[in-house]
């Protein structure tokens, strides 16, 4: 409690904060690294297992789940609020994490070590962190015999970091049970701090919420002309044409498209900045970069964009092939699907098809209601200094599954961050690690508010 703004140290800490460092770092010596592979992807059962003992050991009754496949293990916990006629609150976490390669770290992946102020390893801060904070709350809860005003339905999920597709994905489609009544979510990726220089030289910590997602394609492209010999004159080439396709499409800029998200942050950081974002600027990219490196997400959630990720074709040098092959990752601003394929379809031109492998719709909820109005009051409880904005987060997390389910879903996993900490860069990089003092402070946060949600 010697951080500044929190309150004096007359108080006890409570249960959940003083265990939540030694949840985390258990949480990640379980390797639950997700391969993208059903062969090599491991660990998650045995998480599971040890999460659904905590919660159980608590006095929960919790269900254990696999989606879809041996070792893809989730777990459900419900605890029974004051008014059962309001829809359930699901605070949900997915115990998969990226492969990580030990000799690049500073120390080993899966050892949760805490050192220098920080718990490190891979799901540090994603998402074990808030794994650990869920837990330890919910425990505290139970123990002590906390009704929370709703519902708390609380999920710990497999296989997010694949799209969900053998965990989230599969419980929305063959377990649609399990969310019965839940009318709101909160979990990945928002609620973090970002510390911005005011005009007047002070500095604000603003809180970022999730309320919108791009939406995720990855789409095939596929030439098809006429096989031929190498030496000879062949105007009609599938690697050709492929080749110019993907060029255009992986060069295209976009429209902009300022969702209402983006507008609501952008109008808020230049309250606070007064740096100013014109939209019909063609240097807007440059105005955000003045943001740091938060910048690489809030700038790609400003327009569409399609990068060329593979590319196949060919098996013989003096072959020309019949066919080639690649694979374009898309990423859509909400409400720009339709329009989207159209300009692709223009770049790409008759002579390519297009298939869609994967496609997850984007989702937007707006800034306003109770349970923002209880994540703001968290929020400034804890750091009256602070101010919550809604962002849009340019990838793809659990939330695309339950969205699917009507549930209005926010990312709040509470963090307050040094200033000086590249937050972005800790999301499935070296060295992923989380200051012990967030942990704490983001588990008061989360206490605080699901006693008001
Ligand atoms: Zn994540």
């Amino acid at each position: 409690m010697s951080a500044a703004g929190e309150k004096s140290g007359a108080e006890p800490e409570s249960r959940a904060v003083s265990e939540v460092v030694d949840l985390v770092s258990t949480l990640i010596r379980f390797d639950t690294s997700n391969t993208g592979e059903l062969e090599t992807t491991q660990g998650e059962r045995e998480c599971a297992e040890w999460v659904a003992d905590q919660l159980q050991q608590a006095g929960y009754t919790t269900e254990y789940v696999e989606s879809g496949a041996p070792g893809r293990g989730n777990v459900f916990a419900r605890l029974p609020g004051a008014d059962p006629s309001r829809g359930a609150l699901m605070i949900h976490g997915h115990l998969d994490v990226v492969p990580a390669e030990a000799s690049d770290w500073s120390v080993h992946p899966f050892s949760g070590a805490v050192r220098d102020g920080y718990v490190w390893g891979r799901g540090a801060i994603d998402m074990k962190d808030m794994v650990g904070m869920t837990l330890a709350v919910a425990r505290q809860f139970k123990i002590e015999g906390t009704v929370p005003p709703r519902d708390l339905v609380f999920a710990f999920l497999a296989d997010e970091e694949n799209g969900g597709r053998w965990g989230s994905q599969w419980l929305a489609d063959n377990r649609p049970d399990l969310f019965d009544g839940v009318t709101e979510a909160v979990g990945e990726v928002g609620g973090f701090s970002l510390t911005v220089p005011r005009r007047d030289g002070s500095e604000r910590r603003l809180y970022l919420v999730e309320t919108a997602e791009k939406g995720l394609g990855w789409m095939r492209l596929r030439a098809k002309a006429r096989a031929g010999h190498g030496s000879f004159l062949h105007e009609d080439n599938a690697v050709t044409i492929l080749a110019q396709a993907v060029a255009r499409l992986g060069t295209h800029t976009f429209p902009l498209v300022l969702s209402d998200s983006v507008a609501e942050f952008l109008a808020a950081v230049s309250e606070e900045t007064g740096i100013e974002f014109d939209p019909g600027s063609p240097d807007i990219e440059g105005q955000l970069a003045k943001l740091g490196t938060i910048s690489r997400i809030i700038g790609a959630t400003l327009r569409d964009t399609a990068n060329p990720t593979m590319l196949h074709a060919g098996y013989k040098a003096n072959v020309i092939p019949q066919t080639a092959e690649a694979v374009v990752d898309c990423r859509v601003v909400p409400g720009r699907r339709a329009a989207f394929e159209r300009e692709v379809d223009e770049l790409i031109g008759p002579d390519v098809e297009r298939e869609w492998i994967t496609a997850l719709d984007s989702y937007e909820t707006t800034f306003d209601g109770h349970l923002v109005d209880a994540m703001n009051d968290a929020i400034l409880a804890h750091d009256p200094a602070g101010r919550t904005v809604p962002y849009m987060l340019s990838g793809g997390t659990d939330a695309k599954a339950f969205a699917r389910l009507g549930i209005r879903c926010f990312g709040f996993a509470p963090l307050r961050l040094p200033p000086e900490l590249d937050f972005s860069a800790l999301f499935h990089g070296v060295d992923e690690r989380v200051p012990v003092d967030a942990l704490e402070f983001g588990t008061r946060v989360m206490e605080h508010f699901l006693l008001h949600s």
